[in-house]
């Protein structure tokens, strides 16, 4: 019984990737140490996998950048911009593609579906003169070959890629990229063709938007594609690799149809519907890949349960076409279990990272054939059954008052425009009121002081008063600059995610957790493995400290339910949205403290709304409704004069609009520093609803200043489509990146832009 790993994290245990291309773009290491570091990577994960004993084990699905920027780069879809002459493409036009460089800004970069990893979308259009320029795939491929293992090379497939990128600039945003297929597909086969020469028995073609809404044309793409490559593949194992959702039947039925394929795989943690197509009818002869062990989580995989899934497969498409798998790439798992001796014991035993994970796979291949490791599959057992019955997760008044929520109604009583009438009396704010998001700039000194007292190397008392002096000299200089509704600028926490998870029970950290998001940024997630609550208040201690320090209202700032949920690794034992609703009771009961302290407003974040929402549209009412819930729960006990914001970055808003008002925020603040059409029709529908809106009139992700002059344009132009009395004055987001050489002046520039209109209206 044969074993398959999709793909594997690259950028190390201890993110070994990271430290070695940042060091090399800071011109500190040479490109030769960059490729050793990497080549060591590569070696120790093959090695690995071997060791294991997985039978099909993935090359090429470790990138310097992005496996999408690969693909492009393996075409030559070079744009003009980067001056690339041909030949085989190096480091300096790669990561100028990817990051820009002093005259050329970088190609864009978005979420790879619904993880938190982002690719560099390819720009094509009708002039893109293709050519094979990246032997990367064949150089892994015999890489790996000299160390004794023979790999599956993994491309990413013709039409997946084609439908992940877009129309170049100059070329019109209807331009059919599925007609790039004929210049695309000559490239394909000259590097299966080297594959081939170098020995390749099996190659893997990952197609993942198979999973996705797609039209018939599409769907004959693939048809077209794999009938173009057919003859190039004879001779080959080909598989074609589905993940992140069940395949919907129209696909299901062309994937299983495609030429020259010879193996399916498909992601059966979250594809629960593909199990019932398979049992339909799979063709006779293909091989199946059966992804059993989640790519997508931290959770040890419940082996007896993927046993008799598997069991159940082997009757449909025989024992030795059967291939145990994962569900989808590990990459957007954690690395390795190992390292992490200060995780609780109990808690690490539910958990299996990539490294796990690889293990898990072969332990379900070899009990299917027969050689079944008791002792894996008993501690498995025990592990789990700790797991289902452990008092750390479960909290019965927790699960009861959240089972309550289902269901039930939670709307504040009034509507917005009374709301914000009784805040107006309390506030008395002038029109183009001005605020900022939350954090401010966060120094080398705050980030030694906090890791100190984290390491006990401070006293509280000491933590404390460092803490007040900043939160002081925050509040001042927002005096000095005349700001109208101050914040605290959140000095004590690290991340907007980690900050309350750590005060929350059920939540657990791990030391070296990462998960890649792009290039060499990493994130480490929060596990939430119980249920949620809140043993004492989280911020009210800071947020009044704070607003003794001024007679301004100062915003009390949390992190609302779907973020923290978004952004952790979450529970699988139970609905994702009753995780929600016991974070939303949680923060409920922090908003009602903030008031009862003297807090009048309070902006509960929801920068990751929009990355929740699933692949398909079918599903997006169900997730919207539950998400925007949550949210309402948090904020529904307050009075009319208490009022609340909310702030959500860049995403395309567009089709969730009616879930933000659904929120009944008093107040939105929103990115909008790729100012665009889009975001108009936002607010539009926000004059309609009348409540406070305040899309972001300067860019915070930049280091640049922006004069007085250019914030008031953008304000007058906002003030063509909005209402004076509903619009806000902020920066796009939080100014935790920026020093406070940028911030002070572009601040400055803010609140003189408002005040200069203000005299005009
Ligand atoms: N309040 C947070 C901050 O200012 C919001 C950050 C975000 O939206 N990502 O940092
Ligand atoms: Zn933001």
């Amino acid at each position: 019984m044969a074993s398959h790993i999709v793909g594997y994290p690259r950028m190390g245990p201890k993110r070994e990737l990271k430290f070695a291309l940042e060091s090399f773009w800071d011109k500190k290491s040479s490109a030769e140490d960059l490729q050793k570091v990497a080549t060591e990577l590569r070696a120790s994960i093959w090695k690995q996998m071997a060791g294991a004993g997985i039978k099909y084990i993935p090359s090429n699905t470790f990138s310097y950048y992005d496996q999408v920027l690969d693909t492009a780069t393996m075409l030559g879809a070079v744009p003009p911009r980067y001056n690339y002459g041909g030949g085989e493409i190096g480091f300096d036009v790669y990561f100028s593609m990817a990051r820009g460089n002093a005259s050329v800004p970088a190609m864009e970069m978005t979420k790879w579906f619904d993880t938190n990893y982002h690719f560099i979308v390819p720009e094509l259009g009708p002039e893109v003169k293709f050519s094979y320029a990246s032997h990367k795939a064949v150089n892994e491929y015999k890489e790996a070959k000299e160390l004794g293992v023979d790999t599956v090379p993994v491309l990413v497939g013709p039409v997946s890629f084609l439908l992940q990128s877009k129309p170049a600039k100059g070329v019109e945003k209807s331009f059919p990229l599925l007609s790039l297929l004929d210049k695309i597909l000559p490239i394909y086969k000259e590097v299966i063709a080297e594959l081939k020469a170098a020995g390749a028995s099996w190659i893997q073609f990952d197609e993942p938007t198979l999973v996705l809404d797609l039209e018939s044309h599409q769907l004959d793409a693939f048809t077209k594609a794999y009938a173009e490559l057919e003859s190039s593949l004879s001779g080959l194992n080909v598989l074609v690799e589905t993940y992140f959702a069940d395949v919907p039947a129209g696909a299901f039925k062309t994937l299983t149809t495609l030429k020259g394929v010879t193996a399916f795989g498909f992601d059966l943690v979250r594809g629960t519907k593909t199990i019932e197509l398979i049992k339909g009818e799979y063709p006779s002869g293909k091989y199946l890949f059966a992804g059993v062990v989640d790519g997508r989580n931290i959770w040890a995989n419940d082996l007896s349960a993927s046993l008799s899934t598997l069991q159940s497969l082997e009757g449909i498409v025989g024992k030795d076409k059967l291939v145990v798998s994962t569900s989808c790439s590990l990459l957007h798992t954690a690395v390795d279990l190992v390292n992490e001796p200060k995780l609780d014991k109990e808690i690490k035993s539910w958990l299996a990272f990539a490294a796990q994970k690889v293990v898990e796979v072969d332990a379900l291949a070899k009990a299917l054939a027969g050689q079944k490791n008791e002792e894996i599959f008993s501690a498995n057992a025990a592990a789990l059954a700790s797991r289902k019955s452990s008092p750390r997760v479960n909290n019965e008044a927790v699960q009861k008052a959240a089972a309550a929520l289902k269901g039930s109604e939670h709307r504040r009583a009034t509507t917005v425009s009374a709301r914000l009438d009784a805040q107006q009396k309390k506030l008395n704010l002038p029109i183009l009121p001005t605020t900022t998001i939350g954090s401010f700039p966060q120094t080398i000194e705050l980030r030694r002081v906090r890791r100190e007292y984290k390491a006990n190397k401070i006293s509280e008392d000491d933590y404390i008063k460092a803490i007040k002096e900043e939160i002081s000299k925050v509040v001042k200089l927002q005096e000095e600059l005349d700001i109208d509704v101050l914040v605290h600028g959140e000095p004590e926490r690290n991340d907007m995610v980690e900050y309350f998870g750590e005060q929350l029970s059920g939540f657990a950290f791990t030391a070296n957790g990462w998960v890649q998001s792009y290039g060499s940024r990493c994130v480490k997630p929060p596990i939430i493995y119980g249920d949620v609550s809140r043993p004492k208040p989280m911020t009210v201690f800071w947020s009044t400290a704070a607003q003794s320090f001024t007679k301004r209202p100062m915003k009390g700032m949390l992190t609302g339910p779907v973020t923290i949920l978004n952004w952790s690794f979450v529970r699988n034992d139970q609905p994702r949205f009753e995780t929600c609703y016991q974070i939303a009771l949680a923060i409920k009961d922090e908003v009602e403290d903030l008031e009862k302290a003297g807090i009048t407003v309070i902006q509960i974040d929801e920068a990751a709304l929009r990355e929740g929402l699933p692949l398909r549209k079918a599903e997006h009412a169900f997730y919207l409704d539950w998400a925007v819930h949550s949210f309402r729960i948090t904020n529904t006990g307050v009075q009319d004069t208490t009022q609340i914001h909310t702030h959500m970055c860049y995403s395309n808003f567009n089709d969730i609009i009616h879930s933000i008002i659904n929120m009944d925020a008093d107040v939105i603040t929103i990115e909008n520093s790729r100012s665009d059409e889009k975001l108009l029709s936002v607010f539009r529908e926000g004059v309609k609803y009348g409540a406070g809106i305040g899309p972001g009139v300067y860019d915070i992700h930049s280091p640049r200043i922006p004069s007085t002059e250019e914030i008031a344009d953008r304000i007058n132009k906002m003030l063509a489509v909005l209402d004076t009395n509903i619009l806000w004055v902020n920066p796009d987001c939080g100014l935790k990146t920026r020093k406070y050489g940028e911030v002070k002046p572009a601040l400055q520039n803010m609140v003189e832009a408002a005040k200069v209109i203000r005299t005009q209206l």
